[in-house]
């Protein structure tokens, strides 16, 4: 069994409250919400961090911001908003190393820092 949790959810190996699915990307709650909507958009492939993309996943990091804007729209924020950010590295703050997108909402947010 992978280490990785991200890949566990996605093969349905660890529990999560899936929010968005197809062929290439999954999107789920965070288990640890930071605002009122918290969601985790995830590849379904494996890849660890923003610093080792490769052209090949250029797709599906598209994909991600796809589901996103189906997700903002779904969940009724297509024009109130919504922040997308992504964690990179150590300094960057990263604690899981399978690329994912944080997909908040529900609040006003300013620029951050
Ligand atoms: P990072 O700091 O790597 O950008 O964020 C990792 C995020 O994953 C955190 O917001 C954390 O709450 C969330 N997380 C960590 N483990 C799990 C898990 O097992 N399930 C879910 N749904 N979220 C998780
Ligand atoms: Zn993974």
């Amino acid at each position: 069994m992978t280490d990785c949790v991200f890949c566990r959810i996605v093969a349905r190996q660890t529990a999560a409250d899936i929010e968005y699915e197809d062929e290439h990307v999954m999107a789920f709650k965070d288990i640890y919400p930071k605002a009122p909507v918290h969601l985790l958009i995830v590849p379904k492939r494996h890849i660890a961090s923003i610093a080792e993309l490769k052209d090949a996943d250029a797709e599906v990091i598209g994909r991600c911001f796809l589901a996103a804007r189906r997700l903002g729209e779904a969940k009724g924020f297509g024009e109130k908003g919504y922040r997308i950010s992504v964690n990179t590295g150590p300094e960057g703050g990263q604690v899981v190393y399978h690329v994912h997108f944080h997909f908040t909402a529900g609040r006003q947010r300013g620029h951050g820092a």
